[in-house]
């Protein structure tokens, strides 16, 4: 059993996908140019967003961004320490300072009423998670940002396809910034990621930047990076695209089976879901008492699990230079010792699925 198994829904799409490679070959178009376009203008009307800016990855979206709205050393960067490293490592790449808010257990997401007092005057921004494929609690964090005149940033690379107050995430904040990761909900064989916005001189400024800060050919307005998307990655996420509401709700239809199983279970907690938010299970995420235990069992009976993320990113190595300590954000700790996410993805089998709760239901009893 895989925990995602990727060559299955290569074999459905098989067809599609080599001519879509093949068309691009013959093309001798390798980076951005028609198919990349392409593929920002599908992403930017989807998402309801007036720009799509095709980028390498969704580290470099988040990069991007942040360049774009001028963070830089003696900025703060408020986000959660309930993500992935990407989220935090941008900001300090950049010389600015990350500053964590804890999350909401229930959610996984930062908890709106802990963010205003950690503003400053040096606060220029906010990185919003959209943590396994659901919407942070975007209304109160965006009028609280409003208020204290701060960008938000979407960190959507788990969300592509999530809705809030039935809006696509990726255009509430200034930017939204998806990842195209081979395991995220929309995913490409390499890397790649986008970030979408309404505003036209942050569209301007992250194509510069993109490349080089070229504003034309070896003329340099800006520093920028290279990330610019492959147009193989392209017309592969252009066959991929048309299945992404499709994959999505079978993706939601497998979490309410895993639900049904777990929701009278003392010992688990199945995910809770806002009312406002749609989610899109790029992870099915429980809480579970005995989490190790139950962990060392599954995989003694060759099911795959994961844990993300076992070390909150105040406790990492790397960012021990901002003198945060164990006991700092005590719900993303316990929840880093709770989480267990299972195998979800849309081609799985309701087979495959019933012989995982099967195992979970023999632990517990
Ligand atoms: C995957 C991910 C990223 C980074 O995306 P890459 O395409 O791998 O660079 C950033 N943030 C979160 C929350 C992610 O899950």
């Amino acid at each position: 059993m895989k925990y995602i198994d990727l060559q299955k829904q290569y074999c459905l799409f098989k067809k599609d996908i080599r001519s879509a490679i093949d068309r691009v070959l013959e093309s001798g178009e390798f980076i951005l140019g028609r198919e990349v376009s392409n593929l920002e203008n599908k992403i930017a009307k989807w998402c309801g967003s007036e720009y799509a800016i095709a980028v390498n990855s969704g580290t470099d979206a988040l990069l991007l961004s942040l360049m774009s709205i001028g963070i830089g050393p003696g900025d703060e960067v408020i986000t959660t320490p309930f993500t992935f490293i990407a989220t935090a490592e941008v900001i300090a790449l950049l010389n600015a300072k990350p500053v964590f808010v804890d999350i909401d257990t229930r959610t996984f997401n930062i908890n709106p009423d802990e963010l205003e007092h950690s503003i400053t005057e040096k606060t220029k921004a906010i990185i919003v998670v959209h943590l396994y494929g659901q919407a942070a609690d975007l209304d109160p964090i965006l009028k609280i940002a409003h208020k204290h005149k701060i960008q938000v940033i979407e960190d959507a690379a788990q969300a592509f396809g999530a809705e809030y107050n039935d809006k696509r995430v990726g255009s509430f904040g200034t930017t939204g910034c998806f990842s195209f990761f081979p395991a995220k909900n929309l995913g490409a064989y390499g890397d790649g990621g986008m970030v979408v916005t309404n505003k036209k001189t942050i569209a301007r400024e992250i194509i510069l930047r993109r490349q080089h800060g070229a504003d034309k050919r070896y003329h340099h307005v800006k520093l920028g990076v290279n990330s610019r998307l492959d147009a193989i990655q392209a017309a592969i996420l252009l066959v991929k695209f048309k299945y992404i509401d499709q994959w999505n709700n079978k993706r939601r239809q497998l979490a309410k089976r895993y639900n049904k199983v777990f929701v009278n279970m003392a010992d688990i907690q199945i995910p809770y879901v806002l009312s406002k938010s749609k989610h899109v299970y790029n992870q099915y995420t429980l809480q579970c008492k005995r989490r190790d235990e139950l962990k060392k069992y599954l995989d003694d009976n060759k099911i795959p699990t994961s844990i993300h993320y076992p070390t909150p990113l105040h406790l990492q190595p790397v960012f021990s230079y901002l003198k945060y300590k164990k006991g700092d954000f005590p719900n993303t700790e316990y929840v880093s010792k709770k989480v267990l996410s299972l195998p979800l993805y849309p081609e799985m089998s309701e087979i495959l699925q019933d012989i995982i709760t099967k195992k979970i239901v023999k632990f517990y009893d």
